[in-house]
């Protein structure tokens, strides 16, 4: 019995030959990230990039099927890389350790029949959904938190973009995330299941499901959202605000001090409120307002939050960290 012949019996004689012809490239490996690649991997997907920052840490696996505690401390996308390799050796695995920017976008992401986002944020969905505006590959957005997730393939012309929806990214701060809301493995398990069916039709030819489907799997609710009928000037004209950097979460080493700095641009508003009652809860430590500053420590560092959205992290820390630390406590 060959590998896919259950699979093949269900989409069809030449599906594996389809399949392995396709090159797609899976942006985030965390939960959703994990279990999306891991159904691409076993369904002979002929290339998959896995394009991940951060390393494995301990709250991960929790949720995120592809990695062991022997991971700790691995980079994800290897570790991904590996595990599925193990899982499909007929397949091409290409990890690729990095945080994805307006400066790397188009190299890192360019020539694929599909882009799935797996990432937690909107600044990189908003970098995808430039680049596909621009190219005109297919992406699925995904997103997922607490009990509750969406997904909307999306393929401009044809479809709305996600700007459409969203024409900014939510305001710093304004949505949750793992970190305020917390996250539930079998949800996200759902949410992510549903993204990689969509992809598989995409990628043997068949039509997805155009609607933006949205799950509270904890209260057995599923509704179908139409996507606007308006387009946005963005994909109409083509103007790719995140690709050009106009819209960005930058990080960069302090020089000659141990720490890195995050800008934002533009500057958003922080609610200090808000933000510091969840910050003492995540550290277990005490922050301090001051004027126009809030200063706390977490995860080892001396953190300086600036109301205009600005962070300095002082201590040991990578750019992609400082990154991977900002939008999970603060958002974007
Ligand atoms: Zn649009």
């Amino acid at each position: 019995m060959s590998r896919y012949a259950k699979q093949r019996i269900f989409l069809g004689a030449g599906s594996d030959e389809l399949l392995r012809s396709r090159r797609v490239a899976v942006v985030g490996l965390g939960a959703t990230g994990s279990v999306i690649a891991a159904w691409l991997a076993r369904a002979g997907v002929g290339h998959l990039t896995l394009l991940d920052r951060d390393l494995v840490e301990r709250s991960n696996l929790q949720r995120q099927l592809l990695y062991l505690e022997a991971d700790l401390g691995r980079p994800k996308a290897e570790v991904a890389a590996a595990r599925l390799a193990a899982a499909n050796s007929d397949i091409e695995l290409h990890p690729v350790v990095a945080d994805l920017t307006s400066g790397n976008a188009r190299e890192l992401l360019s020539g694929f029949d599909l882009i799935c986002d797996g990432t937690d944020n909107f600044e990189a969905r908003f970098l995808i959904n430039d680049l596909a505006i621009l190219t005109g590959a297919p992406w699925i957005y995904t997103g997922a938190i607490g009990a509750e997730g969406v997904v909307w393939p999306i393929q401009v012309p044809a479809t709305a973009c996600l700007r459409c929806l969203i024409e900014e990214p939510p305001a710093f701060g304004d949505v949750d995330t793992c970190d305020t809301a917390g996250v539930l493995g079998p949800a996200v398990g759902v949410v992510a299941s549903w993204a990689a069916l969509e992809a598989l039709k995409i990628l043997t030819g068949r039509e997805p499901h155009r609607e933006l489907v949205r799950f509270n799997l904890w209260d057995d609710e599923r509704q179908f959202l139409r996507p606007p009928k308006s387009r946005c000037r963005f994909c109409t004209e083509q103007i790719t605000e995140f690709l050009d950097a106009r819209w960005t979460l930058k990080a960069s080493a302090l020089c000659g001090l141990e720490g890195v700095q995050i800008r934002v641009n533009p500057p958003g508003k922080l609610d200090f409120a808000a933000l510091q009652s969840r910050l003492e809860t995540r550290s277990g430590s005490p922050w301090k307002q001051r004027g126009m500053l809030l200063k706390g420590r977490d995860g080892g560092w001396d953190i300086t939050l600036f109301q205009d959205g600005r962070a300095l992290i002082h201590g040991a820390i990578t750019p992609e960290r400082a990154r991977s630390w900002y939008t999970e406590v603060v958002g974007c």
